[in-house]
């Protein structure tokens, strides 16, 4: 999506509305399998006192793979991401702002860089997850397995050491 700002730039006090469904399948990886619905994200430049600043809403809904029992979920995530843009070459490697060429910008762009910056490196299907065993493989977050938990060779004998006295 391309964003007009010949009415912006340069004109304090003017601000450029969007609305749109971001493409999104840069976010695609190990942990999140798809996008699921329409994604949506809302938003505005606007020029305050000539610095522009771009804020947006963001709405979507992934589809995730838990990194520990490999489950797939939903989760819904709505974001407000707000940066600066500038014109100035001298901002150029300065991760503050967003350089903008021309007289537009792409606000998906922007949207997909900065939500890849905080998306997480492994999803979870929930903070406490106990994930699979692994040996047979079963979800534990079902119930205990068959499977005797491993014992250390080493600590087996000292018990039996401090069991004999
Ligand atoms: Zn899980
Ligand atoms: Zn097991």
């Amino acid at each position: 999506m391309t964003l007009d700002l010949r009415d912006v730039i340069g004109v304090p006090g003017h601000s450029a509305a969007f609305d749109f469904s971001p493409e999104l399948s840069q976010l695609l990886s190990e942990s999140v399998r798809d996008i699921q619905g329409t994604p949506r994200a809302r938003g505005v430049v606007r020029n305050d006192a000539g610095i522009l600043t771009m804020r947006a809403e963001v709405e979507i809904r992934l589809l995730c793979v838990c990194a520990r029992c490999l489950k797939e979920f939903e989760r819904d995530i709505s974001q407000t991401i707000a940066v600066t843009l500038s014109e100035n070459e001298a901002t150029e490697d300065d991760p503050e702002y967003y350089r903008i060429e021309g007289l537009s910008i792409d606000p998906g762009e922007i949207i997909v860089t900065e939500l890849i910056l905080r998306s997480e490196y492994r999803e979870l299907c929930r903070e406490d997850c106990r994930g699979l065993c692994e040996r047979c493989g079963a979800d534990l977050n079902l119930g205990e397995c068959d499977c005797k938990p491993e014992t250390d060779p080493r600590l087996a004998k000292l018990a039996q050491l401090l069991d004999s006295e």
